[in-house]
């Protein structure tokens, strides 16, 4: 196993730009033996350090099974502005995989319900792409439902590979504003607003949610109030991170370290300090 809390290089293969803010970058690790060690979780995340930046904790964005390992990163500061500004072939640092990713040992027999906001898509993505492999061979009998919500169209990420998805899953999109100049025939409004638009078989149903964390409260909310067991209900949280193992205490939510007992959490463990207002 390599030593996590060393940096090792790996070289960007190439770029792809999602929206105007936001990249995935697809990197290679470039140690033979690292690469041969290195294995993920859908949801665990790398540190990536740009050289004489600085680090940032980046959420897988491929699944195990793809051949490329992705991110998906918007610009926010320093270390992603630099991020932006690589192209293919220059050489980054990584550390990684850390936390705990979504329990897929948890699936079995029940429907999956994927909820998304925004950039929160991008450690569902990997979710999504190993279901679209594992069901594809399994054939399973569950639902697999996606509800994504964007601010507008223009920031729909991974547009072009929704129509895949739904070779699997029953999509549901919305943007809060539709841009006229997008001609936008489909939903507007929060991504709660999508409950109405899917029966639920909430006892049967376990669901992975990540977004802002004003969009993850209400739509713990509206899963509760359609009697979707709180210990099936799945989320994954963002907090300032440094070491990515449980030592600095940069991620302190209550007693949980997220970089370590995250970034997914069982809404059961975290109820008490999500802030969700009394149902
Ligand atoms: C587990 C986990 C997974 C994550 N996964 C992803 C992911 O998949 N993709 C992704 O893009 N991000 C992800 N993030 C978030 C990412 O780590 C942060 O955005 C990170 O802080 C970016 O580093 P930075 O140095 O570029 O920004 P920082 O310098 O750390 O800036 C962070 C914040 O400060 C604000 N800020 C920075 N500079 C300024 C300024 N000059 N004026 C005003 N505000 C400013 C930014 O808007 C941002 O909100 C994840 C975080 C965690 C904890």
């Amino acid at each position: 196993m390599h030593d996590k809390s060393i940096p090792f290089e790996a070289a960007i293969k190439w770029i792809k730009k999602e929206t105007r803010d936001t990249a995935t970058y697809a990197l290679k690790v470039k140690s033979r033996d690292i690469q041969k060690g290195y294995r993920f979780i859908p949801g665990q995340f790398n540190m990536l350090y740009v050289p004489g930046i600085g680090e940032a904790p980046v959420s897988i964005s491929s699944a195990p099974s793809d051949q490329d390992l992705m991110h998906t990163v918007r610009v926010a500061g320093d270390v992603t502005t630099a991020l932006s500004h690589l192209k293919a072939g220059d050489v980054i640092g990584m550390r990684g995989p850390f936390g705990r990713g979504w329990p897929f040992e948890e699936t079995g027999g029940l429907d999956i319900l994927i909820v998304a906001g925004g950039l929160g898509i991008a450690p569902l993505r990997s979710v999504v792409r190993h279901i679209l492999r594992t069901k594809k061979m399994a054939g399973a009998h569950s639902r697999r439902m996606l509800f994504y919500g964007a601010k507008t169209p223009k920031d729909i990420i991974f547009r072009n590979e929704f129509p895949r998805y739904r070779e699997v899953f029953e999509v549901l999109l919305t943007v809060d504003r539709a841009d006229p100049e997008e001609r936008w025939r489909g939903e507007t409004g929060l991504v709660t607003k999508l409950f109405d638009r899917a029966a639920l078989d909430s006892l049967r149903t376990i669901a992975f949610v990540c977004g802002p964390e004003v969009m993850m409260q209400t739509s713990v909310r509206e899963l509760i109030l359609r009697g979707v067991p709180e210990e099936r209900i799945f989320l994954s949280l963002e907090r300032n991170m440094n070491c990515g193992v449980g030592l600095c205490g940069h991620c302190f939510f209550g007693p949980k370290f997220v970089c370590r007992d995250g970034p997914v959490f069982r809404f059961s463990e975290i109820e008490g300090l999500m802030g969700i207002k009394e149902l």
